[in-house]
């Protein structure tokens, strides 16, 4: 199950880092690899020892696994099941790493007025995208009445939350993964790391500069290049074939994310069905491909790109200005949308 989505992640972005590229002070580009919070977590950093770079990776590692047992939406006895379990009966004491997670992602929730609503939780279990069920139209309906953040209320003098209805859940697939990715530049950081570049799944975080003294580069995957050569095409990307690329950006103390409605779906009677709600519909968001936001952290790329691939190519871009944020939207259509500042990062993507 891992490895296949493992793979279709993968697509999302592409590391065109130069591995082992040596600096005058004899500094090399470690990586590691792992698999965490259900899919595939890359860590490369920076550094002049073997033993500093791997010491480093593994208590980034650490801190990603003590965030995804606190966190988890499926797993039974995480702090976030239990906030679902007790919904519509009673608060919930919290760690302040969950706490913090739920707050970032109410404030995306503000932000892209709903779009984003971390309370898809019953929508969410409603979809089996492997087996290719679509749900009842009537327990759709029924479902989407319990989807509402206004509803998760946050007792933060006591480090407690309350799902105000019974049936209401918190899901935190669509921000988890960039928190992670920002956690674990913290401790890279902590351990003395320069510069580095954690990739959970799709969901991005660069710091410093490469040995050779550029920014890291990571490239945007074509939505819609590739369907039905995905494990092969992922390894000849990965070799350097960029046919899946649509661009490449080069990030600088930046985080980079993308949704797509090609990471989980199906397509039925010629209609895509895939893993990204509208709140408003309980049916999968129609408007975008996919979306990508690049911002100083992690937490609100992921949550963004979800909340903005909801709201659409316009209301989407003019948020993203809004807030100061660079992004590439594809609407349904194919056409790229972007912010005026995106073009700035973009480089060629034939220079190494
Ligand atoms: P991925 O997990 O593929 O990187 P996203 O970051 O866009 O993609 O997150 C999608 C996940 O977010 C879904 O699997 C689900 O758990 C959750 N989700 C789906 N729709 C919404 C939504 N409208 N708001 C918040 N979370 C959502
Ligand atoms: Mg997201």
């Amino acid at each position: 199950m891992v490895s296949i989505r493992t793979a279709l992640l993968l697509f999302c972005f592409i590391l065109i880092s130069q591995l082992f590229s040596c600096s005058s002070d004899g500094e090399k580009v470690f990586r590691k690899s792992r698999i965490l919070m259900d899919t595939l977590v890359t860590i490369n950093v920076v550094a002049n020892s073997e033993l500093k770079a791997e010491k480093a990776i593994d208590a980034a590692f650490d801190e990603i696994k003590r965030l995804e047992g606190l966190i988890s939406f499926w797993s039974e006895d995480s702090e976030i099941a239990e906030i679902n379990r007790k919904a519509g009966i009673s608060w919930v004491k919290v760690s302040p790493m969950t706490l913090d997670l739920i707050e970032k992602a109410l404030f995306v929730s503000k932000e892209t007025d709903g779009a984003f609503d971390p309370t898809v939780g019953p929508l969410m279990r409603l979809w089996d995208f492997k087996k290719q069920i679509i749900p009842d139209q009537k327990v759709i309906r029924e479902k989407t009445g319990l989807v509402d953040y206004r509803a998760m209320i946050v007792d933060r003098a006591n480090s407690r939350v309350f799902l105000k209805k019974k049936g209401m859940s918190f899901d935190t697939g669509g921000i988890a993964k960039g928190y992670a990715a920002d956690l674990a530049v913290s401790v890279l950081k902590r351990e003395g790391i320069r510069s580095g570049l954690v990739s959970v799944a799709g969901d991005i975080k660069a710091f410093g500069k490469k040995p050779d003294g550029r920014p890291w580069r990571v490239g945007i995957r074509n939505p819609r290049s590739s369907q039905g050569h995905l494990e092969k095409e992922t390894q000849e990307t990965r070799q350097g074939d960029d046919r899946d690329i649509l661009t490449v950006v080069e990030l600088e103390d930046m985080a980079i994310s993308t949704s797509g409605d090609y990471e989980r779906f199906f397509i039925k009677d010629g209609k895509r069905y895939h893993h990204i709600m509208d709140p408003r519909t309980g049916y999968p968001a129609t408007g975008c491909q996919s979306v990508t936001v690049i911002a100083r952290d992690g937490v609100f790329t992921d949550g963004f790109s979800t909340g903005i691939f909801v709201l659409g190519p316009e209301k989407g871009l003019r948020l993203l200005e809004r807030s100061g944020f660079e992004g590439l939207i594809i609407d349904s259509e194919g056409k790229a949308h972007m912010t005026k500042g995106f073009k700035r990062l973009e480089t060629r993507k034939e220079r190494s």
